[in-house]
């Protein structure tokens, strides 16, 4: 039977070009990583042929005999992971993860209070364009105005205020661990439920480098392709006590048929990071980032106004604060973009610039930690950006590019994997 490469010419030079592109360059946003060979083939497996609403031993539909096994693995494989009572494993994103939960703990018209996202919230977490805002009465909490950290204190504050039905722990864009048994005392002082979406730090937390939210929070929320390395989806944790909640407000709350095909990827993935090279790798995610934000940190980056927001980092993220430099957040990634490094800018809390513009960037090491970078490729890539923010538009772009260049020419990415055309 004909290949992609015949049937689809088009669409085959694309996924090549994009080989390509992932391959030439320093893959550094924060929230993407690269799935290995194994999860590739499930994922584009037989699998995606099979309809299979329902839950394993309860579908809608016969032939499930074999999905109802990698479901099943799946399942399990997840709740020995992350040791909790309770897995669902079916929704296709992390924002459907998200629709799910809202939709077991809370009504419509229901307050809910997240972290802001121009504070490093998610979109999820209530903001106005999103379903969560709208749906439901968003109110947020801030960091703290003086340290830029979650401060459980003022989550209280906020929560004392608005009464939320459920208080959102988890973030997208925060450089350092919150206090997830404070914030389950709020929620209990207030008669709130505490969720945490730990999409972010999902694979420091499987790893063992990051406190688990699973033993305080009612219900966990995730996607499987950030830190934890698999494909793109989401899934939840939860008390067994939410069992019943949540797999409807998932089929047939927010979803018909799930994707068997990526529940398998998420099922080989669960199982890798079980595993003691997966425990490597975020021990040099979490070490590539301390060299970045050392790095970054630096007098000389002070300056010309560029810091590291908190000082420093504790999870796979470094954010820059480029609030007192005349470099926007679009200015320093479109440079880095320059010469090779992938990155996005960000807002930073209390941001004079718009969004569209920022005063932040967003670092991230889980990708090339993942191509097989330690703390001597970290220490250059550190040095490279730090070169390249200093000199700004002076920057010798052909220089630092070819830095980039011979850094990526000794990890090579999905070798043997150009089955494409
Ligand atoms: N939750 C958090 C904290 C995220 O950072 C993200 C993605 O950026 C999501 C949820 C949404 O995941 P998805 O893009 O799979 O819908």
């Amino acid at each position: 039977e004909a290949g992609i490469a015949d049937v689809d010419p088009q669409i085959a030079g694309l996924l090549d070009a994009e080989l390509g592109r992932q391959h030439a360059g320093l893959e550094m946003i924060a929230s993407e990583n690269f799935v290995p060979k194994a999860v590739l083939q499930a994922q584009g497996s037989v699998l995606t042929n099979k309809y299979a609403e329902g839950y394993p031993g309860r579908r809608y539909y016969g032939g499930c005999e074999f999905v109802d096994q990698v479901e099943e693995l799946a399942i399990h494989r997840a709740m020995d992971l992350f040791g909790s009572e309770y897995a669902n494993v079916q929704p296709h994103s992390g924002a459907q993860a998200n629709a799910a939960v809202y939709q077991a703990l809370a009504k419509p018209g229901d307050t809910i209070l997240g972290l802001a996202l121009d504070h490093g919230g998610h979109l999820t977490h209530g903001t106005r364009m999103n379903f969560s805002g709208r749906y439901y009465h968003a109110e947020t909490y801030t960091v703290n105005p003086q340290t830029f950290l979650i401060d459980p204190d003022l989550v209280r504050q906020r929560a004392l205020e608005t009464h939320p039905t459920v208080i959102i722990g988890g973030w997208s864009a925060y450089p350092r661990v919150e206090d997830f048994k404070a914030l389950r005392e709020v929620a209990d002082e207030v008669g709130a439920k505490l969720w945490v979406d730990m999409a972010h730090f999902a694979g420091l937390v499987a790893a063992g480098l990051h406190p688990s939210p699973v033993p305080y929070a009612q219900v966990v929320s995730s996607t499987a392709h950030k830190t934890l390395g698999g494909p793109r989806s989401g899934f939840i944790l939860a008390r067994k006590e939410y069992a019943k909640a949540l797999n409807s407000a998932v089929f047939p709350g927010q979803q018909g048929g799930p994707l068997m095909h990526v529940i398998a990827a998420k099922a080989v993935a669960f199982k890798l990071a079980a595993g003691s090279d997966f425990k490597d790798r975020m021990a040099r995610t979490l070490e590539g980032a301390r060299i970045i934000a050392d790095r970054l940190n630096a007098p000389d980056l002070q300056a010309q106004g560029i810091r590291v927001l908190t000082g420093g980092t504790d999870v796979h993220l470094v954010m820059v604060d480029l609030r007192d430099s005349e470099m926007t957040g679009k200015d320093a990634e479109d440079l880095l973009a320059s010469i090779g490094i992938t990155v996005n800018r960000n807002t930073v809390p209390f941001d004079p610039r718009p969004a569209n513009v920022s005063s932040g960037l967003r670092i991230g090491t889980a990708a090339l930690a993942t191509r097989g970078f330690g703390a001597a490729e970290y220490e250059q890539v550190a040095d490279i950006i730090a070169q390249g923010l200093i000199a700004g538009r002076g920057a010798d772009v052909d220089a630092l590019k070819a830095r980039v260049d011979s850094l990526v020419q000794d990890f090579p990415l999905y070798q043997g994997l150009d089955q494409v055309s």
